[in-house]
């Protein structure tokens, strides 16, 4: 007999999936060039030249066993050793090589660090808007996702909705920031607030809470902007990276989990991935690919076109008299919808060739993400379709 729950999740496709085939079935029809898709994240730009040079030079350079060999268990010491000394240097923090473990993608990161503090039965807090494959990684480890309503006003964390969620079964609170959909990144004084009712949470119910950090946009941010980094706030802390956006390689899966030395068992953390990758079958992500990023660690693609995007866009739906907070990075914007019904209102948009994402899928109703990881021509071009819209179907 084959496994229900699995066949029953055929049931639920992702959303931005469907548009982003609608998007590509309608490219067929029209030219793809008249599509205007802003469903997926799929970064646009080449990683850098840097990157592929890395990869020619160990394909060339490595004895091919070696290079193409399985990895130790706890992955490449060399490359975490490189990982933790750009985190010190640009974060202040102190990470050795045994705090870091390479795994596939921010996915493979969230999969070992949920695992690491929970087990089946326990929960997990995420804050609305979030990333709907949240709810796969936490359900496939055996825990609940519970996840807060939204503070719309600006997208940080609406603590008033926490007490509600938290509870003596909670192993962790899981953000992302920047964010994925709203753009926003959490200030220090959010981080700080978070750390205090954690810090203070966990002693009411006399075990640690976990905080588990998705930052797989951290290198996206906008306007100089520094990007405050969580794990300088909270002691126990998981950090999840992934490259995929910074150096444009997400069909590599590549990334990591760094563990904040001063987090409750922190010597425990590394060795105990090794162990759940065995359970999970992520374990050893390519040598050739962990060696490339550790030879990139501190370069990123050429990100501006995300900027730009954003700054047009941002613009543009002003004009147009959206409700819309200014984003701090990643390259997704999420304006309130022109109707209380996101669903429709996105529907209606697919008549003029926009693809654009109804908010009910990170938990959000009522607004809609558009994700510019295209190019700004075509951002450009997009605005009379965008136009005609509004003033065709809204007034
Ligand atoms: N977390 C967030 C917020 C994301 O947006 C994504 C991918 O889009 C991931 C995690 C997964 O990243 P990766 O593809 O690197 O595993």
């Amino acid at each position: 007999m084959i496994a229900q729950h699995y066949k029953d999740m055929l049931g639920a496709k992702s959303v931005i999936r469907e548009i982003s085939e609608w998007s590509t079935a309608r490219g067929k029809e029209i030219g793809y060039e008249n599509v205007f898709d802003y469903s997926l994240g799929n970064p646009s730009v080449p990683c850098p030249p840097q990157f592929t040079e890395a990869c020619l030079d160990l394909l060339e350079h490595t004895d091919p066993v070696a290079l193409h060999g399985y990895t130790p268990t706890l992955t490449l010491p060399e490359v975490r050793a490189q990982v933790a000394e750009s985190l010190n240097r640009r974060f202040g923090m102190d990470y050795t090589a045994g705090h870091i473990f390479m795994t596939s993608g921010a996915a493979g990161a969230l999969a070992h660090a949920i695992r690491c503090v929970g087990v089946s039965g326990q929960n997990i807090v995420t804050f609305a808007p979030f990333f709907p494959e949240y709810k796969p990684y936490v359900e496939g480890a055996g825990l609940t996702l519970r996840v807060a309503p939204p503070r719309v006003e600006d997208f940080q964390i609406n603590f008033d909705a926490l007490d509600g969620l938290v509870d003596e079964n909670t192993a962790a609170v899981l953000i992302n920031s920047p964010n994925n959909p709203s753009g926003v990144a959490y200030s220090a004084e959010t981080l700080t607030r978070l750390a205090d009712y954690l810090t203070a949470t966990g002693k009411k119910y006399g075990h640690h809470i976990f905080l588990i950090s998705d930052e797989p946009y951290r290198e996206i941010a906008f306007g100089g902007v520094e990007v405050p980094y969580p794990a300088k706030f909270y002691a126990d802390t998981l950090t999840c990276y992934s490259f995929s956006k910074s150096l444009s390689v997400p069909g590599e899966r590549i990334g990591y989990v760094a563990v904040n030395p001063h987090a409750e068992d922190a010597d425990y953390i590394v060795p105990m991935c090794g162990q759940i990758s065995r359970g999970t079958g992520h374990n050893c992500p390519s040598g050739l690919f962990q060696w490339a990023v550790g030879r990139c660690i501190d370069l990123t693609s050429d990100l501006q076109v995300y900027e730009t995007n954003m700054n047009l866009i941002y613009d543009e739906l002003k004009k147009l008299g959206f409700t819309v907070s200014k984003p701090d990075g990643t390259f997704y914007i999420f304006p309130k919808a022109l109707e209380e019904d996101a669903n429709a209102f996105c529907r209606k948009a697919m008549a003029y060739d926009l693809a654009l994402v109804p908010g009910d899928t990170f938990g959000c109703p009522g607004y809609f993400r558009m994700a510019y990881c295209i190019g700004t021509e075509k951002v450009r071009r997009s605005f009379a379709a965008l136009e005609k819209f509004v003033h065709e179907v809204y007034g």
